[in-house]
């Protein structure tokens, strides 16, 4: 079995220059050449046959020639030498980029350094750049002077030296030196070639390596080989293979300068020379590159990811194509290793080939892009709910990415409710559905709306299904207003009143909790017709008066605080939202105009229960049922402003919930007459008439807007 390396023979930079020279050939031109154009003495012999000549110095150049600039390029004394002469410049387009960086940055003051072999005619062309003023290193033993520590140095690599080892050179100039901008300028062609020859020839037990003897890749990729393979072979022409090989697996390559048709003698050789039934002539036929054409989607190996690139070896081509980050996936989050590893098979869309920059051009996002296309409108026909990463906020609207496929998700479409800041649901995984295609300008549209809005009627219906007065749910507070919360319990938005939010008097809901807490909250009262909910929150077991009643007795002496005055009497808080009422007359043992006269706010006093009435949330206090009562000397006359206190009289709610009854009032009937008060506290009669009478309409007055 015979293996053609797919890399095998002239490199892309080569070939460029090979043809070229053939044009200007059948043009008629007469053709000298700045040394010759490749290492491969065949080639040259071929176009000295038709005329070519090769000189090493332009000078000597006769004036009717053509000067052919070869793919290692030259510096610039040899163009301005060629000033005014027709120049037919073939310098490879990756080493003119060499050439563009060290101008650049020779004129912006920085030392070029060039790792490479000073005597390579592309470095010495390189180092033309910069006036030849280039610290050349190709040793990683060499000691770096110690003036360049202090320069500002750009660092370019010779197209086709190792990629390792000029990193290892990179990182010992960058010990002394600290100020470097370092360009990998390998050219990914020869690093392709020596990968494969390096596998090739581990699986091979004959390697023939065909190129020139001062062709210094070749020989570069006899040394990889004859490193893995013993019986590897260096040849420049069929002429030189060994007499007989009987081995099965038997590889070959070659070097960039070695033309397709010394290759194919060399297969044809190999077919007389092993017993081999195989057809090798179909099989270099098979080897050959296929034509790729712009618009091609062809197959590739992934071979190399790069940081912002990733080298695919194309099925059924010697060229490998050159894939950009950003023409791998639609995700721009993701990393070109996100998403490839090396050994993938992928598809890929041939963009562009060999074009200016010698390059197959690929982008894996327009065979994503069409295959995607295919699967939207599907999934769009099928109504069929899709999941996707919402990776970035664009004008109007959210990019979500399914299966490497971009969807624009518009801003109402993009949630349940309005979203201020779309870039907040960058990130997020949504699942959504196609409500939009439009075929001729390939535009599609997603809603993750359509998708919360059926969940939610679904909830819904369940919710009102089961929903029943005093079931628990938790729910989720989901906004705030004056009057209390809307608390989501699963699908559904019931009203916690403020009242009901807390046993405690509050101003404002925000004073329990805030949009977002998870309240246990039970079904108060519901309306399928108005599909109103009005939801409890405040536990039984917590009621203030529920408390009162457990600790709190008629007899009992209590202290409390006065929290409120009215003239009727005094508010005085007994537990925390318990109050009870010590009327007018039950503040002191005397009668006295207002309570203010003898309480303040705040005042903490001690009182007697004289009466409750759990129902109604009433507690009457008494201050004077405390107060000793001096016992008269002699007093026979009964004293009418001892007269029992009506029950009635005297219980007043304390509750702000409830209603006082309208009839609940102070009986003016039963004020202590006027001639019966001690004689120091007596008011006149006038004016006891403006007192109490007023003030009883009054506490008619607050009791009912209490
Ligand atoms: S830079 Fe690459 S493509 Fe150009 S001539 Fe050199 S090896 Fe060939």
């Amino acid at each position: 079995m015979i293996d053609v390396a797919k890399t095998a023979g002239f490199c892309y930079g080569v070939k460029r220059a090979v043809d070229g020279v053939y044009k200007e050939i059948e043009k008629g031109n007469k053709i000298a050449t700045l040394g010759h154009l490749i290492h491969n003495g065949q080639v040259i012999e071929e176009l000295e046959e038709k005329g070519v000549k090769s000189y090493d110095r332009i000078e000597d150049i006769p004036p009717e020639y053509a000067v052919v600039i070869r793919a290692h390029g030259v510096g610039e004394n040899v163009y301005r030498a060629a000033e005014g002469r027709q120049v037919i410049d073939l310098t490879c387009p990756f080493v003119a980029k060499i050439h563009k960086i060290v101008k650049e940055h020779y004129d912006k003051g920085y030392k070029i350094v060039i790792v490479g072999d000073k005597a390579h005619p592309e470095v010495i062309g390189i180092n033309g750049h910069c006036g030849e003023s280039a610290f050349i290193i190709n040793d990683i033993k060499t000691e770096i002077p110690p003036e360049l520590s202090e320069k500002q140095l750009c660092i370019v690599a010779q197209t086709t030296i190792n990629r390792e080892f000029f990193g290892e050179i990179v990182q010992n100039i960058k010990k002394t030196c600290k100020s470097t901008l370092v360009f990998d300028t390998i050219c990914s062609a020869t690093k392709d070639r020596q990968k494969e020859a390096d596998e090739l020839s581990q699986k091979s037990d004959v390697m023939i390596v065909i190129g020139g003897r001062e062709s210094s890749n070749t020989r570069k990729l006899f040394e990889i080989c004859k490193r893995n393979c013993p019986l590897s072979y260096h040849v420049e022409t069929a002429g030189d293979l060994p007499a007989k090989i009987t081995h099965n697996k038997i590889g070959i390559t070659a070097g960039a300068s070695t033309p397709s048709g010394i290759i194919e003698e060399v297969v044809k050789a190999m077919s007389e020379n092993v017993k081999n039934e195989e057809n090798f002539a179909e099989l270099f036929a098979q080897s050959e590159s296929k034509t790729l054409n712009n618009g091609d989607i062809v197959e590739g190996i992934v071979a190399e990811v790069r940081n912002n690139e990733v080298i695919v070896e194309l099925k059924g081509s010697k060229y490998n194509g050159q894939l950009a980050a950003d023409q791998l996936t639609n995700d721009p989050a993701l990393k070109p290793s996100d998403v490839v590893k090396v050994g993938d098979t992928i598809k890929v869309y041939v963009v562009g080939v060999n074009d200016g920059e010698g390059k197959v051009v690929l982008s894996r996002k327009k065979v994503i892009n069409e295959e995607g296309w295919i699967k939207i409108k599907e999934a769009f026909e099928a109504n069929k709910t899709l999941e996707g990463k919402i990776t970035k906020a664009v004008k109007g609207g959210v990019i979500a990415i399914t299966d490497d496929t971009q969807i624009f998700i518009p801003a109402r479409q993009a949630a349940g409710r309005f979203v201020q800041d779309l870039q907040s649901l960058v990130g997020t995984t949504v699942k959504y559905r196609i409500i939009e295609v439009d075929d001729r300008r390939k535009r599609v549209i997603g809603s993750v709306r359509v998708i919360l809005e059926e969940e939610r009627k679904e909830k819904e219906e369940k919710f009102w299904a089961e929903a029943e007065v005093g079931k628990r749910y938790e729910g989720v507070v989901k906004s705030l207003t004056s009057f209390g919360a809307f608390v989501d319990i699963g699908g559904v938005d019931g009203l916690v009143h403020i009242s009901e939010l807390s046993w405690n008097r509050i101003k404002h809901p925000s004073e329990v909790c805030k949009e977002g807490d998870v309240l246990d909250v039970y079904i108060k009262d519901i309306n399928p017709e108005t599909k109103k909910i009005s939801l409890g929150f405040k536990k039984v077991e917590d009621n203030p008066w529920t408390i009162a009643q457990s600790k709190i007795a008629i007899g009992d002496i209590v202290k409390c605080k006065i929290v409120r005055m009215l003239p009727f009497g005094a508010f005085a808080e007994i537990i925390p939202n318990v109050d009870g009422l010590i009327h007018i007359s039950q503040i002191a043992d005397r009668k006295i105009g207002k309570p203010e006269d003898v309480l303040s706010i705040g005042e903490e006093v001690e009182a007697q229960v004289t009466d409750v009435n759990w129902d109604d949330k009433k507690i009457s206090l008494s201050i004077r049922a405390l107060i000793p009562t001096p016992i008269p000397e002699e007093k026979e006359e009964k004293d009418d402003t001892d007269v029992p206190l009506n029950a009635e009289t005297l219980v007043y709610s304390t509750n702000p919930e409830v209603e006082v009854d309208e009839e609940i009032e102070i009986e003016p009937a039963e004020e202590p007459k006027v001639d019966e008060a001690p004689a120091e506290e007596e008011p006149k009669a006038e004016e006891k008439t403006e007192e109490t009478e007023p003030a009883a309409e009054e506490a008619a007055d607050e009791a009912d807007a209490e």
